[in-house]
């Protein structure tokens, strides 16, 4: 019998109130009843809307059928034959705006919530399933990945699959990319991403940590240590600044390195020793995901006062819907419509204030959204003793600057053709390393697609 709400299934979540004081996660999940209910709202469509809206064609339909009757590891293994990492993208992934913006319930009332779902079946899996991940035998051929995120892991995975010998080569001291060092925990836990990781290694695929590639060794030297192709997935790691008086002032965090003390380092618990200032109130310059995770991490640091700072109104924001809603909930003061032109600092080089200035909405600029304009005489002072910018972030320059025939564009990001090969002979790229920082799921895409050429590439020399 479908179930003909016109409404999600509430998720359980922990209080706001009690939640923005600890680390764990915020969301609790589905328990097997109300997975099975919220799966009964699918109307298994012919036509499968959902399925054209997801990046890496999850079978949607097919695996929503196996949960409305119970068969949780069926409707695993549905969602795993395109998805590598079911409970990541269950979590982070813009559902809204990728298949459940396309989902038939959606046109009147709320569509099915098919990442919550996929959270679900990932999460059953891992305390439930009983499949060994047996060693592929090896084809003979070895490749190399350059970088541990969703790209890369995504592309080294496929390739262990077809029998590759595959080492990845990443720059810090843990495996998984933003998932690990940018994403809070109150989000995703890292236990989840590391089990991940686990079954990658059980596929055979080596993880070499603390290498940074350009530095230890070169994207030529792999191809002397015989590695037949190179996937370069570095990311976009290298934070923007604004160019404003004050960035220099101790207080002033690029939301990279604010995130990853928190996450990598682990700044919030106490029997660890990264610094990290404890902050009475903190302006997080920004409206994307970045800005909503320093804004929610500042507050569980203690801040009274935490300020999301944005030059345009909250339609334009670019975070998930569900990100700032959780970020209100929290206690998150935002200041729309906001730029601030000077960080102002004590004698002592500190961070006691910011200026900032009002803005309108005026025409609409390339980006398609309407443009942010001064209000003259608006400017104010916003009282903080930290700041943190998220403005954006873009590729680090090391792998390109030291890579002869690898041309990058004028965002420096890596030119790669549809299927991801770069300008230089057998190497690929996809990512962030390509796009600018995008999301984990096209990331995840592009690793695929770059596997299969590899393959292509190497079977075919
Ligand atoms: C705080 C934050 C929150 C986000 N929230 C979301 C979200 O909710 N949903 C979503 O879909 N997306 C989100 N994103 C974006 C998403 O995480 C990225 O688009 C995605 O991780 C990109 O994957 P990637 O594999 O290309 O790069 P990354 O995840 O950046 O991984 C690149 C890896 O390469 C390594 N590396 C870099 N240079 C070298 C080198 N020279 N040698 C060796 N290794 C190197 C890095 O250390 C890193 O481990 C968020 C990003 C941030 C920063
Ligand atoms: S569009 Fe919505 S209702 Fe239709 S099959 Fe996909 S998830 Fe189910």
């Amino acid at each position: 019998m479908p179930n003909m709400s016109l409404n999600k299934l509430p998720m359980p979540e922990q209080d706001p109130n009690i939640r923005n004081k600890n680390f764990e996660e915020v969301s609790l999940g589905y328990t097997e009843e109300m997975a099975i209910e919220e799966a009964n709202r699918c109307l298994n469509c012919k036509h499968k809307p959902c399925v054209n809206g997801c990046p890496v064609n999850v079978r949607i339909p097919e695996f929503i059928a196996e949960v409305q009757k119970g068969n949780f590891a069926e409707a695993y293994r549905i969602i795993t034959s395109t998805n590598a990492l079911p409970a990541v993208c269950g979590r982070v992934c813009p559902q809204e705006s990728q298949c459940e913006s396309k989902c038939v319930r959606g046109i009147k009332g709320e569509p099915v919530a098919i990442g919550r779902l996929e959270r679900f079946v990932a999460d059953w899996y891992m305390k439930n399933g009983t499949d060994k991940i047996e060693p592929i035998a090896s084809n003979g051929h070895k490749v190399a990945v350059v970088g541990a995120g969703p790209a890369g892991l995504t592309c080294a995975g496929d390739l262990a699959r077809k029998g590759y010998e595959v080492t990845i080569f990443e720059a810090f001291h843990d495996a998984g990319g933003v998932l690990i060092y940018g994403i809070p925990e109150f989000r995703l836990p890292k236990d989840i991403v590391k089990r991940e990781i686990e079954k990658l290694k059980q596929l055979g695929v080596k993880i070499m940590t603390n290498m940074v590639m350009g530095k230890v060794l070169s994207v030529d030297e792999l191809f002397e240590m015989g590695y037949e192709s190179v996937f370069i997935g570095s990311g976009a790691g290298l934070p923007s600044f604004m160019g404003i008086e004050g960035e220099g002032l101790v207080g002033v965090y690029s939301a990279n390195e604010f995130l990853t003390r928190i996450n990598l380092m682990k700044a919030y618990k106490e029997d660890y020793d990264t610094p990290i200032k404890k902050s009475r109130a903190v302006a997080i310059v920004g409206g994307g995901n970045v800005a909503m995770d320093a804004a929610r991490c500042a507050k569980r640091l203690g801040a009274e006062h935490v300020y999301i700072v944005y030059r345009r109104s909250e339609e334009e924001m670019p975070a998930r819907l569900e990100e700032i809603h959780h970020a209100k909930e929290e206690g998150i003061e935002f200041m729309l419509l906001t730029n601030p032109n000077r960080i102002i600092g004590d004698e002592n080089g500190l961070v006691c204030g910011m200026k900032c200035v009002k803005m309108e909405l005026g025409e609409p600029d390339a980006s398609g959204r309407r443009r942010p304009v001064e209000i003259k005489g608006s400017e104010f002072i916003v009282d903080v003793d930290s700041v943190i910018i998220s403005v954006g972030t873009s590729p680090n320059p090391l792998i390109r600057s030291t890579t002869e025939g690898l041309e990058a564009n004028k965002r420096g990001c890596l030119v790669a053709d549809e299927s991801m090969k770069t300008t230089k002979e057998g190497v690929y790229a996809g990512g962030d390393a390509v796009t600018g920082a995008a999301t984990v799921i096209l990331a995840m895409g592009a690793g695929k697609t770059a596997a299969e050429s590899i393959d292509h590439y190497i079977q075919n020399q």
